[in-house]
C-alpha cells in the first residue's frame, strides 16, 4: 500500500512561499501527472515527495504514514530526471546496481533485479556498454532501470522526457505507460507536454502558482475545466 496524501502542504524557501496549502490524494497504483506552467511548483511538490525538500507546513503520508521527516531514503520512492547522470566508467549493468550494491543486498538478489529490469526496459543486449556506447533513449532507460531496480513502491518521474527528439518520446511514452501496467505501482509524473498527460494519466493535477487549480480524469478536465485557466492548458492545441 503506498499511496500518497498531502494535507494542506506547504512549502517556503526563506520568505517566499512557493508552495500553498495543497491538499492530494493519490491512490495506491494509479498514474498521477502534474502539469502546469513553469515555476508552478511541480518539481518542489515532487521532490517534497522524495524527501529532498523538507514540508514547511502541513502533512505528507506514504502508505499511510506520515513522512515529514523520514529521510529519503527510506520513503520507498524512486525518482528519474531530465538529466539522468550515469556514471561514465561504469557499464550499464553496473549503473543499475550501484545503488544496491552501496546498500549490501546479496549478490544474487541484484543479479536477479538488474535482469529482470533489462527485460522488461529491452536492455538485455546492452548491459555490458558504457554510456557513451548509448543513444539517448537507451541512456534514459538505463536511468529507469536503475530506479526500478529498488522496488519503489512510489515512482517519481520529473520531466524525464523532455531532453529526447519528439520521436523517442513518443516511444518512451509507449514504455512508460506499459511499465506502469507491469508494476503496478504509483507513478506521479512530471511534464509540459499535454499529450503526455492526457495519455499517461489517469488523474491529471493542474497546478498554477503553487496551487491546485483542478484535479480530474484527463476526459473530465477536457469536458468540463473548471475555468479558463485549466481549458487554456488542457484544451489548446498542440
Ligand atoms: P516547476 O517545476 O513547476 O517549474 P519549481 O518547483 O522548480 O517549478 O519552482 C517553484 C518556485 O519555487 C519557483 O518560483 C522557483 O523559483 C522556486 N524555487 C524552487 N527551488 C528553489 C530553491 N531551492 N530556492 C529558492 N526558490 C526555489
Ligand atoms: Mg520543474
Amino acid at each position: 500500500m503506498a499511496g500518497v496524501e498531502l494535507f494542506g502542504v506547504s512549502k517556503s524557501f526563506g520568505a517566499t512561499r512557493v508552495i500553498h496549502n495543497v491538499d492530494l490524494t493519490i491512490e495506491d497504483g494509479e498514474f498521477v501527472v502534474f502539469v502546469g506552467p513553469s515555476g508552478c511548483g511541480k518539481s518542489t511538490l515532487l521532490r517534497m515527495i522524495a524527501g529532498l525538500e523538507d514540508v514547511t507546513s502541513g502533512d505528507l503520508l506514504i502508505g499511510g504514514q506520515r513522512m515529514n521527516h523520514v529521510e529519503a531514503a527510506r520513503r520507498g520512492i524512486a525518482m528519474v530526471f531530465q538529466s539522468y547522470a550515469l556514471y561514465p566508467h561504469m557499464t550499464v549493468a553496473e549503473n543499475m546496481s550501484f545503488g544496491l550494491r552501496m546498500t549490501g543486498v546479496p549478490k544474487a538478489e541484484i543479479e536477479a533485479k538488474v535482469s529482470s529490469a533489462a527485460a522488461t526496459l529491452q536492455l538485455e543486449e546492452l548491459l555490458a556498454r558504457k554510456p557513451a556506447q548509448l543513444s539517448g533513449g537507451q541512456r534514459q532507460r538505463v536511468a529507469i532501470g536503475r530506479a526500478i531496480v529498488r522496488d519503489p513502491g512510489v515512482f517519481l518521474f520529473d520531466e524525464p522526457l523532455s531532453n529526447l527528439d519528439a520521436e523517442l518520446r513518443v516511444q518512451m511514452r509507449v514504455e512508460i505507460a506499459r511499465l506502469h501496467r507491469g508494476l503496478a505501482n504509483t507513478m506521479i509524473y512530471v511534464t509540459h507536454d499535454q499529450t503526455e498527460a492526457m495519455t499517461l494519466a489517469d488523474k491529471i493535477v493542474v497546478l498554477r502558482a503553487g496551487r491546485v487549480e483542478q484535479v480530474g480524469s484527463p476526459l473530465s478536465l477536457y469536458e468540463d475545466p473548471a475555468n479558463e485557466f485549466v481549458a487554456g492548458f488542457i484544451g489548446s492545441p498542440k
